[in-house]
């Protein structure tokens, strides 16, 4: 009986070794029971078996942390939910856009994101099993924020009926729809600038052709205005090109500048004009300190300055330049006594081809870009501008610069 009993145990013990055999991986050498009782090759069987689940929690474990660092290291959102639309998971990138804190697993996605639009395209995703692709606007923050939304079916489980849910992935394209914006508007810009002159170069140029050419009362002034208006448009594609450079590559000719220099400079560029508009130009104090940058960037800023002080000024208006050191900085203050600029209109002067008074701004030979052309190159000198003013009394543009 003991014999029978044993064998039977005996038995018993070689199935479960199959089986513990047939866990572990094919191409691993099977413990042979032929030497070895079945008890100890059990033993062996399951002491290996224990081995490689160890290895493979490990590189489970390994493999989930790697997951979750990606997805919360990615800058785009990620969201994954159920067929209830329930979330199942949520990247920290996603929990900041949709400004709420991590949601729990089983949260409805209504309470993460509300958000029509997402809702339906991910039902729609889940229903179809086709992926989808659109462009939201979520509103997030005061002013919403737009995002391109990528989403696909989510198969987690491997049951036959197992529903699938979708995954959903959120770029926020704010900051690049607002360049395209910018760049938009500034090719249009650029194109209505060019159009007047050429308009006007054109016209008369039939003008003159028509007829006009031998009557001696018109033909000059005809030329006059072609002159003026080529010189317009050259002066915008100088500006342009000014820009283009300033926005491109590392500043260039880097060279320690006396302050009071360049501004003596500057100040005899624009002395002509200024004494022709009837301008007084007055000298106030002139710091005898070093900044660093580019000498002929920064005299083109100044004259830029002063040029635009002149310009907007009245006969008997005067104009007044000093450099003041302020501890490790130095404050290049341009002062005038002219038109002046409307507190609304303040905050946009230094935008490109922003004008407050675009007949007076032309009539002067402005491009609307100069102001443009200060705050690059400031800047690139890690110093900043600013501006005030009063209506009918005159503005003070202020530059402050690192000393060197
Ligand atoms: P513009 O070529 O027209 O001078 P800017 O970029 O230099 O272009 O200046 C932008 C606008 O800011 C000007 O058109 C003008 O309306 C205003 N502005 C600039 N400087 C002065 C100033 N000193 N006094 C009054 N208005 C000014």
């Amino acid at each position: 009986m003991a014999t029978l009993l044993a064998r039977g145990v005996d038995r018993k013990i070689a199935r479960m070794r199959e089986f513990a055999e047939s866990l572990l991986q094919a191409g691993d050498e099977p413990v042979r029971a032929g030497s070895l009782d079945q008890l100890e090759a059990l033993d062996r069987s399951l002491l290996r078996m224990a081995g490689q689940t160890r290895t493979l929690v490990e590189r489970a474990k390994l493999e989930s942390a790697r997951r979750e660092a990606i997805l919360s290291s990615m800058v785009e959102g990620v969201l994954a939910v159920d067929d209830q639309l329930r979330v199942t998971f949520c990247n920290q990138a996603l929990a900041r856009l949709a400004g709420t804190r991590m949601p729990g697993v089983g949260t409805p996605l209504m309470e993460l994101v509300r958000d029509v639009a997402l809702q339906e395209t991910l039902a729609d995703v889940i229903r179809t099993g086709e992926p989808a692709k659109r462009n939201l606007h979520i509103p997030v923050s005061s002013s919403g924020r737009s995002f391109e939304l990528q989403a696909a079916p989510l198969i987690t489980g491997n049951k036959p009926g197992d529903k699938p849910g979708a995954i959903a992935i959120l770029h926020d394209i704010t900051d690049l729809e607002r360049l395209e914006r910018i760049r938009n508007d500034f090719v249009a810009n650029v194109s209505h600038e060019f159009r007047t002159p050429l308009a006007a170069i054109s016209g008369y140029a039939e003008t003159l052709l028509d007829g006009a050419l031998e009557d001696p009362q018109h033909n000059r002034r005809f030329l006059e205005i072609i002159n003026s208006n080529a010189i317009r448009l050259s002066n915008i594609a100088a500006d342009l090109l000014t820009l283009s450079e300033l926005q491109t590559g590392a500043p260039k000719d880097i060279e320690p500048i006396p302050v009071a220099d360049a501004l003596e400079s500057a100040l005899s560029t624009v002395a002509a004009e200024a004494s022709r508009r009837g301008v007084s130009i007055e000298r106030g104090n002139f710091e005898n300190v070093t900044v660093s940058g580019s000498r002929y960037r920064l005299e083109q800023a100044l004259v830029n300055l002063l040029a635009n002080a002149v310009k907007f000024n009245r006969p008997g208006g005067s104009v007044r330049a000093e450099s003041l050191r302020n501890g490790t900085e130095v404050r290049i203050v341009i002062s005038d006594t002219g038109v002046g600029i409307p507190s609304n209109d303040l905050p946009r002067i230094f935008e490109r081809f922003y004008r407050v008074d675009k007949g007076r701004s032309r009539e002067v030979g402005g491009t609307g870009l100069g102001l443009s052309i200060v705050k690059h190159i400031v800047e690139r000198m890690h110093g900043s501008v600013s501006a005030t003013s009063q209506l009918g009394k005159g503005s003070a543009f202020t530059v402050t610069l690192p000393l060197a």
